[in-house]
């Protein structure tokens, strides 16, 4: 099988993704990160009532204009409004969040006003309306203000509760099983015998996974054994909406994760991505389940997550929008680089910004796809088409910001 581009693999991975229907509801405590599944719209006005937006005096602006004197007839704080009504030549002290009371429409603030028992004595005039903010100011009742498919961060959680919702309507989240293959792996924290390395891919995918909006169902480490390989396969996919092999996927030994899945009536729908890392990236479907082949190599795990897991997520999700683009961010080279070969190239980079206020992009000197600690200190993916002719520093170049990963 040819080679593909990581672009045609993306396509291929998220034609075969539909979004799950499956809707849960979760107290607004739980919604963070979790994606909308319906419209939401405000069950009640805010402010629900014209509520001052400074410590003063709820005044008639038409007062003001001569700088007499006021009456001062009560007092309105928040959660404690005045029972009656403002008439002309009167005040009443009110505090920020108080209801105006009916007749007032102007705060004069305190600094602009003195006070001497019971009289207020303005110090300017003031605009009607100013410090009011009206009733519905910020929404009114009806008023749709989330979209279904919204990721809900914490700016969204605030408003829904605002909005009187006390739980939200949210897709299920995918469930992305995650199998680790290979003799050599143990836990971390275990005294490693000769030849032995600690696993620690399950950890960086299931932590991506779940910065996604998936849930990550870490399946363990299985041995490189054919039976072994396809019996954890089977039970996975039972068990989640995409399985995902980390591992088994270089020359050699691709036979075992491949030949499982094909044993287990899984069609292969492409092996071999035109990417460096992640070449041995393989995707294989039976009917609506979904399995990738991620390499073992650390680095190329994490890079073909990003690159495809994440995507495949969102689209779970009901995100595809999000899912295609934008992907990068344009910057210049912090070097020179040489000419590129046929695999499109995602070098672990560290950012700056010159003197213009650019993105400066300088790829690590060592670029081996196992080393974690480059891949934990990189700032980006610089990204080096296929085939890309000689470049310079300063040339412009493309980026994928690692921030939050
Ligand atoms: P493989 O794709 O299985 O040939 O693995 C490629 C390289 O990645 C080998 O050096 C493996 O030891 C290493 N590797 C595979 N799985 C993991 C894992 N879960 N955690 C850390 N390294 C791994
Ligand atoms: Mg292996």
């Amino acid at each position: 099988m040819s080679l593909i581009t990581p672009g045609e693999a993306r396509a291929r991975i998220l034609a075969a993704a539909s979004p799950i229907a499956e809707i849960e509801h979760v107290g607004l405590r739980e919604a963070l990160g979790r994606t909308l599944a319906a419209d939401l719209a405000a069950l009640r006005t805010q402010p629900p009532f014209a509520a001052s937006a400074m410590d003063g005096y709820a005044v008639r602006a038409d007062d003001l204009a001569s700088l007499s004197p006021l009456a001062l007839i009560g007092e309105a704080a928040a959660g404690h409004p005045f029972h009656g009504a403002v008439g002309p030549g009167q005040c009443v002290r009110i505090f920020t969040g108080a209801p105006v009371p009916p007749g007032a429409d102007t705060i004069l603030i305190q600094e602009n006003a003195r006070r001497d028992a019971d009289r207020v004595i303005p110090a300017q005039a003031e605009p009607r309306g100013r410090f009011v903010r009206p009733m519905g100011l910020d929404f009114k009742e009806g008023d749709a203000l989330l979209a279904s498919g919204l990721m809900l961060g914490p700016r969204h959680v605030g408003l829904a509760a605002s909005m009187g919702h006390e739980s939200l309507p949210v897709r299920r989240k995918p469930r992305i099983a995650l199998i680790s293959t290979g003799d050599e792996l143990v836990a971390p924290g275990s005294v490693l015998r000769e030849g032995e390395i600690v696993s620690s891919n399950a950890f960086a995918i299931a932590a991506m996974v779940e910065q996604a909006g998936g849930l990550a169902l870490d399946r363990g480490v299985v041995p490189d054994d054919a039976a072994a390989t396809a019996a954890a396969i089977a039970a996975a996919a039972e068990a989640a909406d995409v399985v995902v092999t980390l591992g088994g996927a270089s020359v050699g030994e691709h036979d075992l994760v491949q030949s499982s899945l094909s044993a287990l009536g899984f069609e292969l729908a492409f092996w071999k991505v035109a990417l460096r890392p992640g070449k041995p990236l393989m995707m294989a479907r039976r009917d609506r389940q979904l399995c990738l082949g991620l390499p073992g190599n650390p680095v190329s795990a994490m890079v073909c997550a990003i690159l495809f897991l994440k995507p495949l997520i969102l689209s779970l999700l009901g995100r595809p929008a999000d899912a295609g683009a934008p992907w990068t961010e344009p910057a210049v080279l912090g070097c020179d680089l040489p000419a590129n070969d046929h695999r499109e190239d995602y070098m672990r980079a560290v950012l700056s910004r010159d003197a213009a206020g650019r993105l400066v992009a300088t790829p690590f000197a060592s670029q081996d796809s196992s080393m974690q600690s480059v891949m934990a200190r990189a700032e980006a993916l610089l990204v080096r088409p296929a085939d890309a002719a000689r470049a310079k520093a300063g040339d412009a170049c493309a980026v994928i910001l690692l921030d939050g990963l």
